[in-house]
């Protein structure tokens, strides 16, 4: 006896099913997905699943600069009306603090502007791996249904980590999350064929 066709040959799209807990359907979603559910960000699992750390818009550094600018100027004028006056104490305070704010402000300025650099640098790569990962509401867990790039599931914590340590975002990933470990990267095999229902 010879069997026609196979059963499993269609072209239809693999549905995706937990390697952590088995479960299929409507528990799981596309991180993309997840992280758009409103309820997601009140329960925080958006920003576990974040793609890349928040940085501070180019119109915020701007305000930044501004608002330091302005400080740095009261302390500037400070300075002035201390010479007018021949107050040396109001001169050499005011011109301290004109100092220090400006350099401050510079100095954060910069380092907005070398965030939203680098930010910008890994989200290509970022997005590669974030887009076809999904979530499993069942377990919590975060997986590749191809098993690729990552195969086996991850936490939420892992995934993250993964996606921003490749994407070169090292440097925004929090204390807490430097100490959580990947699992070993051991190839699953072949799949579990997906044919019992
Ligand atoms: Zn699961």
């Amino acid at each position: 006896m010879s069997t026609e066709k196979s059963e499993g040959s269609g072209a239809a799209p693999v549905e995706a099913v937990c390697p952590g807990c088995g479960a299929s359907g409507p528990s799981v979603r596309t991180v993309p997905d997840a992280c758009a559910d409103p309820r997601s960000s009140r329960s925080g699992l958006s920003d576990r699943l974040a793609k890349a750390p928040g940085a501070q818009s180019k119109s915020d550094s701007v305000m930044h600069f501004l608002e330091g600018m302005v400080l740095a100027g009261i302390g500037a004028g400070l300075a002035h009306s201390g010479v007018q006056n021949d107050k040396p104490l109001y001169t050499v305070g005011g011109t301290v603090l004109a100092v220090l704010l400006f350099v401050g402000t510079v100095l954060v300025v910069r380092g907005e502007s070398r965030d939203r650099t680098l930010v910008a640098a890994g989200r290509e790569r970022a997005d590669r791996l974030w887009r076809p990962a999904h979530h499993c509401a069942s377990c919590e867990s975060v997986f590749y249904p191809t098993g690729s790039p990552w195969p086996g599931p991850l936490t939420a914590d892992q995934f993250r980590k993964y996606v921003w340590t490749e994407a070169g975002y090292h440097k925004h990933i929090e204390e807490r999350l430097r100490k959580v470990e990947l699992p070993p990267r051991t190839p699953t095999g072949p799949e579990g064929a997906p044919g019992h229902a």
